[in-house]
């Protein structure tokens, strides 16, 4: 970043903040009093600004409506004991958010325009930022076209923004998982290891359906075969199987490269546990629980750290997993990167971004 970049700022006249229970906050319903943007024109992005959070006005012509050319992000900021504002892997989300804008033929973003974009808003809305133990501010960046037509192209217009929800604390229930083989989320050459709108829309009606059989997420598997485990509803996975971390590689452009993964697997090699990123396939996951040799199955991802999981569904069998032990590797992973978001451990990998 050579010099600062100039950000307008309009804040409220009012805020937001005294009117809002931070004792009761659901996910994604409370949301923080200003919001970032900026705009794409003519090959440049231009006015960064702060406002107001408020609804946007827009034509029904918008090309994100019909085709959904969008593209997001979701990264969380915690506070510490002396109210310090700790941002968990930024530069990694504005990585992966410029992946994805590539692969959906949206202009990237300038890094001051995310990261100075980001550290102002938080700075404004630092009081929304809980500080009560195990909450969280979720941070959503995302692009999306504003080309008001209807031709199938390249939008040549489109907005930047960035807004926070203060959120509380995750109880991190086990969940229980339904092994896909009939719907694909993604397969190689598609669009599944972006972030992009429309991968989440062509998910639902499958989780939908998974869900009224009982099952929290899918696993999906892969698009051509449907015999290899690739990641889940949010979150990447991993298993533990005789002593060995598996978990799907990322080369495949199948899956998303899970921020949270990515950490996980940095702590395990340090704890010199084994690590595989290969395919692992429903028979080898099968053969696992029916042996006992599966130790540990878990997702990862911002929004849960790491989930537990406690019940596979494969091919019309439900396997139910054994409680999580104390001393299972999820357990302390999750406790070092707890303690690694709220300060309380030292960053040795460069993984906070302090406002
Ligand atoms: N897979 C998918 C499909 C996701 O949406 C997410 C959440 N971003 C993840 C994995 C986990 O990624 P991260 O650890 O970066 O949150």
């Amino acid at each position: 970043m050579n010099k600062l970049l100039e950000i307008q700022i309009n804040k409220v006249s009012s805020s937001r903040l005294t009117k809002t229970d931070f004792n009761n906050l659901a996910f994604g319903q409370t949301i923080s009093d200003h919001m970032f943007m900026a705009d794409y024109r003519d090959g440049q992005w231009y006015d960064p600004r702060i406002e107001p959070y408020a609804p946007l006005s827009l034509n029904p012509a918008n090309a994100t409506l019909h085709y959904g050319q969008s593209v997001f992000e979701g990264l969380k900021a915690h506070k510490n004991d002396i109210g310090e504002i700790l941002v968990f892997r930024p530069d990694a989300n504005f990585k992966r958010l410029n992946e994805s804008a590539v692969r959906m033929c949206i202009p990237e973003i300038p890094e001051d325009i995310f990261m100075e974009g980001l550290r102002r808003l938080l700075e404004i809305d630092r009081e929304w930022v809980p500080d009560r133990a195990g909450c969280s501010l979720y941070i959503r960046p995302f692009i999306f076209a504003t080309d008001d037509y209807l031709g199938i192209r390249p939008s040549a217009k489109y907005k930047f923004m960035i807004f926070t929800c203060p959120v509380g604390h995750y109880y991190a229930k086990p969940v229980a998982v339904k092994v896909e083989t009939k719907y694909t989320r993604a397969i190689e050459g598609g669009t599944g290891s972006a972030k992009a709108a429309g991968n989440y829309a062509g998910s639902l009606y499958p989780a939908l359906l998974a869900q009224r059989e009982g099952y929290d997420q899918l696993l999906w598997t892969d698009g051509k075969t449907h015999q290899f485990i690739e990641e889940s509803g949010t979150m990447n996975v991993m298993f533990i199987i005789n002593g060995k971390l598996i978990t799907a590689p990322t080369s495949t452009g199948t899956i998303l490269k899970g921020i949270t993964r990515d950490s996980v697997l940095t702590l395990a090699r340090e704890m010199e546990i084994p690590v595989k990123e290969s395919f692992l396939s429903v028979d080898e996951l099968e053969n696992a629980l029916e042996d006992g040799t599966l130790e540990e199955a878990f997702g990862t991802g911002t929004a849960a750290t790491v989930a537990h999981i406690n019940r596979i569904h494969i091919k019309g069998k439900d396997y139910v997993l054994p409680d999580k032990s104390v001393d299972a590797f999820s357990n302390k992973v999750l406790k070092i990167l707890d303690a690694i978001k709220y300060g309380r451990m030292e960053d040795e990998h460069n993984w906070i971004m302090k406002i």
